[in-house]
């Protein structure tokens, strides 16, 4: 794994699942149903767990849905998922909360916005409400700006303030600034009131790359609350997955960060696991976690252009996507496995010599046969037809001698 200096955060307990001080970096996500379907709901939870996510947050907007929590979470608990499961707060949270009391004390965090809770002598009077209610239910709490939302009255207050300097700040410094004091000042705001320092994290979330790299150097700056990254709203497929990753990578890379969430907007009928999976691929591409074995595959060129290489690559890079899932849940450590398939002599077997196990297979015009590397040295060279098949049988034994197997699979 790499070396990174991680910024020292206090640890807050959200159920089981410690988030921050020593804890590794927790892969977060969030259901798209309609929390008041609580079989729908828990019915994504459980996906959402089995693709990796260690805490999965709901929406709880209306009375529908607070009442539904219960027996959603019931039915996640029941099918062994025990997971912390967190409700969502805006607008209506310390009616829910108040209300919905079985919801109140289930539930594993709340997750409130300071920019949503109401205006003026309100927004003060509805925040300590939940807060209240969390310590009363002893519950962890994040405080999450965001900047489609964020407190209106703060931001004029600074702006006015800002107007007023000599030299003043554009209104985009302003406009951070106001996101950091608005999640510090409500960690205060909760302080006094009597929720401890270790049950509050932080997040201040923005569409842009640059801007959100602003905002979480200075949240880590001036404080040790948990940090949860994501950049919000990252939109669909390439351009979400790459945004999130170029955002993220720069503040884990300098430490920052404790838990993340990658807002994806799924395709329609796309699959909302997608998100877990993208995480997980940051975090492990950073080596900060391992989740997956990785698969280091050539993307050919015009040394690849015979039918024969590419579909032994698909039938090799294929084989390894439907035996990933299996092995992770049957071996201890085969997350660290790295498979190299490679293309030609170019670049194979010294790719396939950094991976533990990989194949060289013939370009075009080469010789067909394929050299095959275990731990960096060359193991046997596969010839003729059934190279394929040859490789599946050494990469299967190859897992089966080097992993230990796992007794029993818990999530
Ligand atoms: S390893 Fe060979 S086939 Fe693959 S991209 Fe490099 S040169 Fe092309």
């Amino acid at each position: 794994m790499a070396f990174i200096n991680r910024k020292k955060t206090v640890e807050v307990k959200v159920g089981g699942v410690g988030i921050g001080g020593e804890n590794p970096i927790r892969v977060q996500s969030m259901t798209n149903t309609d929390t008041a379907d609580p079989i729908a709901t828990a019915n994504q939870v459980m996906d959402l767990a089995k693709a990796g996510s260690e805490l999965v947050r709901v929406t709880v907007n209306t009375k529908e849905a607070a009442q539904a929590v219960p027996e959603m979470i019931k039915r996640a608990r029941d099918k062994g998922y025990f997971l912390p499961i967190i409700g969502d707060f805006h607008y209506n949270g310390h009616i829910l909360l108040s209300e919905y009391p079985e919801t109140a004390r289930l539930l594993d965090k709340y997750r409130i916005n300071p920019g949503n809770v109401g205006t003026g002598k309100r927004r003060d009077e509805n925040f300590l409400k939940i807060i209240e209610l969390a310590v009363h239910y002893d519950k962890a709490v994040r405080i999450g700006v965001n900047w489609g939302s964020l407190d209106q009255e703060l931001l004029t207050h600074l702006m006015d303030e800002n107007a007023r300097k000599a030299k003043p700040k554009d209104a985009r410094e302003v406009t951070l600034e106001a996101m950091v004091d608005s999640a510090l000042r409500s960690a205060e705001l909760a302080e006094t009131h009597g929720l401890s320092h270790n049950r509050i994290t932080l997040s201040a979330k923005l569409s842009g790359v640059q801007n959100l790299i602003d905002v979480y150097r200075e949240l880590s700056r001036r404080g040790d609350y948990p940090l949860h990254l994501g950049l919000t709203e990252a939109g669909m497929g390439a351009k979400g997955i790459v945004a999130s990753a170029a955002a993220l990578a720069v503040l884990l890379q300098e430490g920052i960060g404790d838990t993340i969430r990658i807002s994806l907007t799924p395709a329609p009928g796309g699959d909302r696991a997608e998100e877990v999976r993208v995480g997980q691929q940051i975090l492990q591409s950073l080596e900060i976690r391992s989740f997956n074995p990785q698969v280091s595959a050539c993307p050919g060129c015009g040394r690849t252009t015979s039918t024969f290489f590419q579909e032994m690559a698909h039938e090799i890079q294929e084989y390894l996507k439907t035996q990933m899932p299996i092995w992770k849940n049957e071996y201890h450590g085969i997350e660290e496995m790295k498979v190299a398939v490679m293309g030609c002599v170019v670049n194979g077997p010294g790719e396939s010599k950094h991976a533990h196990i990989g194949i060289s297979l013939p370009g075009t015009g080469e010789e067909p046969k394929a050299p095959v590397f275990m731990d960096g040295k060359l193991y046997t060279t596969l010839k003729g037809n059934t190279i394929v098949q040859e490789f599946i049988k050494i990469l299967n034994d190859y897992v089966n001698s080097h992993y230990g197997k796992k007794e029993v699979v818990k999530i």
